[in-house]
């Protein structure tokens, strides 16, 4: 990777040299390899037990050169580092009883130690070439049509970056249709990662309708299929932590989000799924200050998309002064939220109701079940949230309170939105853009009405109604 743009080199190294090349001339499969194992151990790098052979098959294909044993933890004079994770901090790493050292920081997907190998696949896998593949019939809006346009060149160039500055709601998916056909008819190999297993699922449906024909699979942690083994994944940023050198394409979306914005490994784990020649889609609608400076400079390739798929502009959210929006800790709402309950335009929307701590969630489902019958909450402990989200879509219920779970990747088709307490540090400017962007997402009710209710206006509060602004400006323009 020589085109690295400074703004993604937050991982800890981006040498992956000692990952070994795919043989020119590979020697004939043992008669205990069939297909399936084939695809499954291509572009990863996976621990022994990952594997399912026994020690003298295994051994077999070391010593026939198809597969490569490389040793987990590189050492180094200044320390440790982790070839799985990227780790090198010293402090996350560890001694066994018998001093043999570990790496702490991956330890949830089973102990990598300096005793253990990562197993690399070097035989040449080639995958399905799909002339056109894309049965979807829809037809891309102008703006659309323009980054479809340019996920195709990124994709025909190789070894190119491009970040896609969609608003909330502009289509993104749609958008990747084309670049994608294209891809498959190339017989490329293609990773979709996402922050979020919900985002995964929901995805996952989309593009299967959308192409038929080529093999796709869901991956993430509870996921039915472990195997990983498709041309075309939809997965979790962790699991990227078992490939390397596997995909063509990459797209990674929310790179603004936690954890992919927090934890470097995933970066990292990122860069090295990625063959030499991969090409890199970025998707985002609140890009981090550091991508935007890499756009301003010209070092980040970069398409805007600044309208929604269905033509109107994103909802602008109003600021209403509430003195008394703190009140909730004694489990009283503000006066100036009932008197906005009263006089709502579209009392027929549902009500999405952002707060910023999960105990402000369980009080305000109680105070607002005084006056709506259906009333839930959801927050990153409730381990029925999907099924609420779920619920609430199907109108089941009148209104969600939600942390800032809830922030991105849903979609409901009319509601109203209220943050109380938006000058609350959790809401930062990408999280109160992506708040906003859950009103108006459908073509029958493209509105919505936003409201911040706060005690003090927040530049995070200021900056987001002006991004919100800028993009309705750019929006009107064609
Ligand atoms: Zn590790």
């Amino acid at each position: 990777m020589n085109n690295l743009i400074p703004a993604f080199r937050t991982y800890y190294s981006n040498d992956f040299s000692w990952i070994p090349s795919p043989l020119e001339q590979p020697p004939d499969l043992p008669s205990f390899v069939n297909p399936s194992l084939v695809t499954y151990l291509s572009g990863k790098l996976l621990l022994k037990t990952e594997i399912s052979l026994n020690t003298p098959q295994l051994n077999e294909l070391i010593s026939l050169g198809l597969l490569d044993e490389i040793p987990a933890i590189e050492k180094h004079a200044w320390g440790n580092r982790c070839r799985r994770c990227g780790n090198q901090k010293s402090y996350l790493f560890a001694k066994l009883p018998d001093n043999v050292v570990y790496c702490r920081k991956c330890i949830v997907m089973g102990r990598v130690s300096e005793q253990e190998h990562l197993y690399a696949w070097r035989r040449p896998v080639s995958w399905d070439r799909h002339p056109p593949a894309c049965k979807w019939t829809g037809e891309l809006t102008t703006f659309q049509q323009q980054a479809a346009d340019r996920i195709i060149k990124a994709i025909q160039e190789k070894n190119q970056r491009l970040l896609v500055w969609a608003v909330c709601g502009a289509g993104k998916t749609e958008m990747l249709f084309p670049g994608l056909s294209l891809a498959f008819s190339q017989g490329k190999r293609v990773c979709l990662a996402t922050p979020r297993a919900d985002v995964v699922k929901e995805l996952l449906p989309r593009f299967v309708a959308a192409f038929p024909d080529v093999s796709i699979q869901a991956l993430y942690g509870e996921s039915p299929d472990k195997q990983g083994n498709a041309q075309f994944l939809i997965a979790t940023t962790h699991q990227l932590l078992r490939y390397g050198r596997a995909f063509d394409v990459l797209i990674i979306d929310e790179i603004d989000a936690f954890p992919y914005h927090a934890d470097a490994s995933l970066p990292y784990a990122t860069e090295r799924a990625a063959k030499d020649q991969a090409s890199f889609i970025y998707l985002t609608a609140t890009p981090r200050p550091k991508h935007e400076r890499e756009i301003n400079r010209k070092k980040l390739p970069a398409v805007f998309v600044p309208r929604r798929f269905h033509g109107h502009p994103l909802p602008v959210p109003r600021f209403v002064a509430a003195f008394d929006i703190k009140s909730l800790e004694k489990e009283m709402l503000s006066r100036k939220v009932w008197d906005w309950l009263e006089r709502r335009k579209r009392p027929d929307r549902q009500l999405l109701v952002f707060v910023p701590t999960i105990p402000n969630a369980e009080k305000v489902e109680k105070i607002l079940a005084q006056r709506y019958k259906k009333v839930t909450c959801v927050h990153a402990s409730d381990s029925d949230r999907q099924e609420k989200v779920y619920q609430f879509r199907k109108s089941v219920y009148d209104v969600l309170v939600t942390t800032t779970i809830l922030e991105r990747g849903v979609t409901f088709p009319s509601v109203d939105v209220i943050v109380l307490d938006s000058g609350h540090a959790v809401f930062d400017q990408a999280a109160l853009i992506q708040i906003a962007g859950r009103a108006g997402r459908s073509s029958r009710d493209p509105d919505g009405e936003v409201i911040f209710f706060h005690q003090g206006k927040t530049d995070a509060m200021v900056k987001a109604v002006e991004t919100i602004l800028k993009m309705n400006r750019l929006g009107r323009r064609k």
